[in-house]
């Protein structure tokens, strides 16, 4: 461990004394991790204006502590390596976020969750201590003890505070395989009433669930189990998102289930039907299969892609579970898209980036995440600018990883200026980094 410490201390010194340099050269910067971004690519992209800092290199686990069941990572290890990594002792994350290629820094700073949330909150929930390089090339560490405002909103920074470069965060134990049961239901207000009464009776480890039409909602639950009497694999010929229209009961290796979306980066491949015939997947799956791979293929398609009106809406929103139902009977009616991958998810706080106001309407209740990711938006009416405008009607919150549309009277009206300000004036007074505002609140 000391040797990882000492090669860790050494890569966070030569990047703060990169971030000194654009200081000095006044140059504004942004965080590059390296591997494949999570973000949607825009023209004109003002979050990546400005120089790269290249934090690459800060790709290693440091220490697995199996007793205290904590890890110590650096924050660009990928979810893939993690899991590798701590499954090996047992254990595994709280929060396993389905893409391989997203990092532990990006989970944090993008508002990662999954199937385990509606039990642990966010990735970020489970962590104890960050290491932050700021705006100013200086190299802090902070906790809910030390430093609780910055630590708090680090959260949903999207790299515009400063940036993560070690980050130690609580692990739990896991087993070899994953027993799931697929629950059919025929009407919204039924399958709510069957994930909200699963989340709160806490018998399964993993909820959540796929939407295929308004009229096949599945239920998707899911508990360790120590063996198996057979395993399904979603690698490579076979497709998770349709296994669960033909299937009520599924086992699948911990590690597959983790990433039962990675194979098809959700659904994807349904933008390229022979990359769902098995012959084609046969032959060139190896090439074309699995999200590191077809982000990569659509980055090099970037300029093809930029030719289209509007790209495709892709998008997390978190409804407060009170107005779900509201949230899809609109959805059904004037949003239509399938599949609606749906994620139950209680925040472990009331977030200090979220305004006052807001918080004070939604309080500490489950949210329900609804993970949109493909909806065509080329024709008259813009479904990226009316989506944001229904989840604030609804009180929701919605990441900002791809097109926003707010002015900064609503932008601010969500998000918590003076907690914001505090933070920035603190870690990047220079403004080294983008702004929130600035470069995310209208990005279209
Ligand atoms: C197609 C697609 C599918 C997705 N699927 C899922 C999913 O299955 N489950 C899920 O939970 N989420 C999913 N997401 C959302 C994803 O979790 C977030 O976008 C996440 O932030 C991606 O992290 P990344 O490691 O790829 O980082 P990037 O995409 O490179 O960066 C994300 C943000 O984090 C910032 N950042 C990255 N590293 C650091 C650092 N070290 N310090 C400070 N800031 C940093 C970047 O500046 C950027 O603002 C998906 C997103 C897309 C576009």
């Amino acid at each position: 461990m000391q040797r990882a410490l000492d090669r860790h201390a050494q890569k966070v010194e030569s990047i703060a004394a990169a971030v000194r340099e654009r200081v000095r050269e006044s140059a504004p910067s942004h965080v590059s991790k390296g591997g494949v971004p999570h973000f949607v690519p825009l023209p004109g992209d003002k979050r990546r204006a400005g120089k790269p800092i290249d934090i690459s290199s800060l790709n290693e686990v440091i220490h697995i502590d199996a007793e205290r069941m904590e890890c110590v990572a650096e924050p660009g290890v990928t979810f893939a390596q993690l899991v590798d990594a701590t499954l090996r002792h047992g254990l595994a994350p709280t929060v396993v976020p389905e893409l391989e290629g997203i990092s532990i820094g990006g989970a944090v700073a993008g508002c990662s969750v999954e199937s385990m949330s509606y039990e642990y909150g966010g990735f970020h929930d489970s962590c104890l201590e960050y290491e932050v390089v700021t705006g100013e090339g200086e190299v802090l560490v902070c906790s809910p003890e030390k430093e609780p405002l910055i630590f708090e909103m680090m959260h949903g920074s999207y790299g515009t505070l400063g940036m993560l470069t070690r980050v130690k965060f609580r692990l739990i134990p896991a087993k070899p395989y994953v027993k799931l049961e697929h629950r059919t239901y025929r009407s919204i207000e039924d399958y709510n009433q069957a994930m909200v009464s699963e989340c709160e009776k806490g018998d399964f480890e993993f909820i959540d669930g796929i939407v295929h039409g308004p009229n096949e909602l599945v239920l998707c639950l899911g508990n360790f189990v120590d063996s198996a009497p057979y395993v399904s694999d979603y690698r490579w010929l076979n497709i998770y998102y349709k296994s669960t229209r033909e299937r009520s009961e599924d086992y699948l290796r911990t590690e597959d289930y983790f990433f039962r979306y990675d194979t098809e980066c959700h659904w994807m491949t349904k933008t390229v039907p022979p990359l769902e015939w098995k012959p084609v997947r046969f032959a060139v799956g190896k090439t074309f299969l699995g999200s590191t791979n077809m982000i990569q293929w659509s980055r090099r398609l970037e300029k093809v892609l930029s030719l289209k009106k509007r790209p495709d809406v892709v998008c997390d929103v978190f409804i407060p579970g009170d107005r779900f139902v509201e949230f899809f009977e609109w959805y059904a009616r004037d949003f239509v898209f399938y599949p609606l991958w749906v994620v139950p998810y209680r925040p472990a706080k009331v977030y200090p980036w979220i305004s006052d106001d807001l918080a004070a309407r939604i309080g500490e209740g489950l949210f329900i995440d609804c993970a949109i990711y493909g909806k065509p938006n080329g024709g008259s009416v813009d479904y990226s600018v009316l989506l944001e405008e229904k989840v604030y009607e609804l009180d929701g919150l919605k990441t900002l990883i791809s097109r926003n549309h707010y002015t900064p009277e609503r932008f601010w009206e969500i998000y918590n200026q003076p907690n914001y300000e505090k933070v920035k004036r603190r870690l990047d007074p220079k403004g080294t980094f983008p702004d929130l505002l600035e470069s995310l609140a209208r990005v279209e």
